[in-house]
């Protein structure tokens, strides 16, 4: 269940940590911050290896400390700073991975934003849960992964959960404050937008490019999660997700294919009651939500036209052209370290995918092909520590590898339409 616990009221500006800060989610939370200057100061910055994105937002945004995860790129900056900023007030850069996941522990920092992509995300986010800090979660990995630890981590330090993912964050808007949702709630219904492919003929699926999955048709996302949405693993991680979050076990967890991603999601109560929470699909919402909750601060967003909506639209989602979302509800029925061996095989499918190595409908083939070869020994029990996590994950990628060389390597690409078009 969400702690809701509340930041101590301070007139000083709050420090926050955005981990992930070049990405879609960090440039969308940069830009609610940009808007409150007085409320909140960027303490620190942390990306992989964009510096160029990163410079500017140093210059905006003035941050004590800068972490750059790829060496070369950290090397590059501090060259850059030695030559272009003044000393005075020059930021520390940090690259040894440690160092950088122990900023989201720093005294310095009341909120952390949680936003590097995949597990990748997982020591940061798990340091942040470990001190007991605000901790606006985008990094849903974190939890499909180490749920049990992450969750257990947060009840001991006392940190506050906030979701940023548009679905949780509805379901925590529409959620009584305070009250786990055991008997009230029937069910938590996961709105999905259903990507670029809901309509697409299944016959084509085959054909499938990376451009084609990468062109979501409301959101603007990091390419990761762009073709998480496409295959509809992105509404599976969410479920896992919910689960974790909420308490809510999987039967109680619906999805609905919401095409026009006006609501984005929902809560059903005991006496008939639906409660949704309803905006215009731009994270900058959910950011601001979680930034200033249980206070409401602006976002940047631009209300939402009732009037000019032409319709609300709600089907379930098929089965057949979304097998990722069966294999999520099956690892969450499983348990175990179950959930993290497709969240593992998924990040290698989907790397695989965007490198033209993987046909997008092969992704599912190969995350039940890990998923059945790992469960068939004994290697992966539950996990008893964040190290033995990160110890599985690699485990997992390394098994999904080797069947993606085994078993899935002869996919050639589609030929690019101008090539067609020129035959
Ligand atoms: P993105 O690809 O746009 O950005 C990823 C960020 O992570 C970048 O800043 C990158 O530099 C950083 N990063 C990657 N590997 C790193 C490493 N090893 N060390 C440090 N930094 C690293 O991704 P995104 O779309 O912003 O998504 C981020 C997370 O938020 C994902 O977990 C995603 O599922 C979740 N999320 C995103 C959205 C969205 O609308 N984009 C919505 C809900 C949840
Ligand atoms: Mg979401």
């Amino acid at each position: 269940m969400v702690d809701t616990g509340m930041i101590a009221s301070s007139t000083e500006p709050l420090g926050v940590a955005i981990f992930g800060a070049t990405g879609s989610i960090g440039q969308s939370t940069l830009a609610v911050l940009r808007l409150h200057p007085e409320r909140y100061r960027v303490h620190a910055l942390v990306a992989h290896h964009q510096i160029d994105r990163l410079w500017q937002d140093m210059q905006a945004f003035r941050p004590s400390v800068v972490g750059v995860a790829c060496p070369q790129a950290a090397a590059e900056l501090r060259l850059r700073l030695r030559q272009a900023w003044p000393e005075a007030d020059r930021p520390e850069v940090l690259d040894e991975p440690e160092a950088i996941a122990r900023l989201a522990a720093d005294a310095a920092v009341s909120i952390v934003v949680a936003a590097i992509v995949g597990t990748a995300g997982l020591a940061s986010t798990w340091a942040a849960m470990r001190a007991g800090k605000r901790v606006l979660l985008a990094n849903k990995e974190s939890l499909v992964a180490a749920g049990a630890l992450m969750m257990q981590a947060a009840r001991e330090s006392g940190a506050v959960l906030l979701p940023v993912d548009s679905e949780h964050n509805a379901i925590f808007q529409c959620l009584p404050v305070g009250v786990p949702p055991v008997d009230a709630v029937e069910k938590l219904l996961l709105t999905a937008s259903g990507g670029p492919f809901r309509t697409r003929p299944l016959a084509t699926f085959p054909e499938i490019t990376v451009a084609d999955a990468c062109r979501h048709p409301n959101w603007s996302m990091g390419r990761k999660i762009s073709v998480d949405s496409a295959s509809m693993m992105n509404k599976g991680l969410e479920v896992i997700e919910a689960a974790w979050l909420f308490g809510v076990p999987p039967a109680r967890i619906e999805v609905v294919v919401h095409p026009e991603s006006i609501i984005h999601s929902m809560v059903q109560f005991a006496d008939g009651s639906v409660l949704a929470q309803m905006g215009r699909p731009d994270m900058r919402t959910p950011i601001a939500h979680a930034l200033a909750w249980p206070d409401r601060v602006a976002s940047g967003v631009a209300p939402l036209d009732l009037c000019a909506l032409t319709g609300l639209h709600f089907e379930p989602p098929d089965p057949l052209r979304f097998p990722c979302l069966q294999l999520a509800y099956d690892a969450l029925a499983a348990g175990g370290a179950v959930p993290l061996i497709v969240n593992a095989a998924n990040e290698v499918a989907v790397a695989a995918f965007l490198a033209e190595q993987l046909a997008f409908v092969e992704i599912a083939p190969l995350i039940e092909a890990t998923v059945n070869r790992a469960t068939a020994g004994t290697d992966f029990a539950a996990a008893r520590s964040i190290a033995e996590v990160l110890d599985q994950d690699a485990r997992a990628r390394r098994l999904a590898e080797q069947i993606l060389a085994q078993q899935f390597g002869a996919f050639a690409p589609p030929a690019p339409l101008s090539k067609v078009d020129s035959l």
